[in-house]
């Protein structure tokens, strides 16, 4: 591999493996969110690698939608949010599924649809999570209402748990009774609810498909961990710099570390311009050699530095891991987001453009 100041390795197969325990876990289809560019993975080899898995995928825009299709991904796509009127013309160009969350959309949508092949949507009832969607109590008129609209064919009814990831379930229950007086008028329409918290951790909320975005590519939303899953995200950098500094010297901006005795300290090429975050100073770690050593100082905006042990044997050039496995060591995402105050939904999706994708198979599934 040419050389890379930093770079991801994404394991496809093991995105691959977590699909399948999902779906043996459930048994019910599956819609794989591959929003945000998978979660940071990389939308369209995610897409390619589980086309022979997902029933179904789901973004969050049109843009992500138009992106798999120019890819050449024909499993139809789930649009999450209501988009806009000014965007039915693509929406029916891509063959995108769109989510339906008001009249004026439908109506806009009704007109531009084919007369003869009927754009499938989805309705998505909003019962608690309060960000989108129709509410409850109206739902069943709004569902009458579409009836009224002969170019569009609703082919699922769906809603968002707002703590599926909670100790307390108490308040999906309230979610799914407010959903429960709908669906005796489903009539065959496909229902989804559970995102990957749901789909590990509660069955009553599978209905005819899942909806998992996180697991998918192996973080666990929350401490229940029914299915075995791998992660699928290494994430490293290279040592670019060693110096030795004396008793006192501080390191960084603001030279916020002092050592404590004469210290070998290591430069790595990662900051928070390639998206690590600047709350790991001084409480981070990563892997040399195998081993965990500590960020000592501020994270700046293109190098971070470490602290070495005497027995250290590193030079420039040599890898750090940032997310992922060296040695008997790991250091996983959730880590990271415990360290930095934040979720591992955000540590993966900030990843910044100057960290390069690479994936493993190099070779993609093709088989759509
Ligand atoms: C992002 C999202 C999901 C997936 O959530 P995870 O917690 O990543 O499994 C499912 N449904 C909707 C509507 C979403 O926005």
């Amino acid at each position: 591999m040419p050389y890379s100041r930093t770079h991801t390795e994404i394991d496809l197969l093991a995105i691959k493996h977590n699909a399948e325990a999902i779906k043996r876990h459930t048994g019910n289809q599956l819609i794989a969110v591959v929003k945000a560019d998978a979660y940071g993975h990389g939308a369209v080899p995610v897409a390619e690698t589980l086309c022979s898995v997902a029933d179904m995928f789901a973004v969050a825009t049109v843009e992500e939608g138009i992106k798999l299709r120019q890819a050449d991904i024909r499993k139809p796509i789930l649009i999450l949010f209501s988009c806009l009127p000014m965007q039915v013309e693509e929406i029916v160009e891509f063959s995108l599924t769109p989510t339906i969350g008001d009249r004026e959309f439908a109506t806009a949508l009704n007109e531009v649809a084919s007369e003869t092949k009927p754009i499938k949507v989805h309705v998505n009832v909003n019962t608690g999570m309060n960000r989108s969607g129709v509410c409850w109590k109206e739902a069943l008129q709004f569902l009458n209402k579409l009836k009224t609209l002969p170019r569009l064919e609703v082919e699922g009814i769906f809603t968002h748990l707002a703590t599926a990831d909670e100790v307390d379930k108490s308040f999906v229950s309230v979610q799914l009774n407010r959903l429960a007086s709908i669906l005796a008028h489903k009539d065959g329409k496909m229902v989804h609810v559970a995102n990957s918290a749901a789909t590990l951790a509660v069955p009553e909320s599978h209905f005819d498909a899942v909806r998992p975005g996180l697991s998918l590519y192996g973080i666990y939303p929350a401490a229940e961990k029914p299915i075995p899953l791998k992660p699928a995200l290494t994430w490293k950098a290279r040592i670019g710099w060693i110096g030795s500094i004396s008793e006192g010297e501080g390191v960084s901006y603001g030279l916020t570390y002092k050592a404590p005795y004469q210290t070998r300290v290591a430069m790595v090429q990662i900051g928070y311009g390639d998206g690590y975050p600047r709350s790991l100073s001084g409480s981070g770690e990563v892997l040399i050699s195998g081993m965990r050593r500590p960020i000592v100082g501020r994270v700046c905006m293109d190098v971070s530095v470490v602290q070495l042990e005497p027995s250290d044997e590193v030079s420039i050039g040599d890898e750090v891991v940032l997310i992922g496995k060296q040695g008997n060591e790991e250091i996983t995402v959730d880590e990271i987001a415990q360290c930095s105050g934040t979720i591992p939904y955000e540590i993966l999706t900030q990843i910044g453009p100057r960290v390069k994708r690479t994936f493993r198979p190099v070779t993609h599934n093709n088989e759509h």
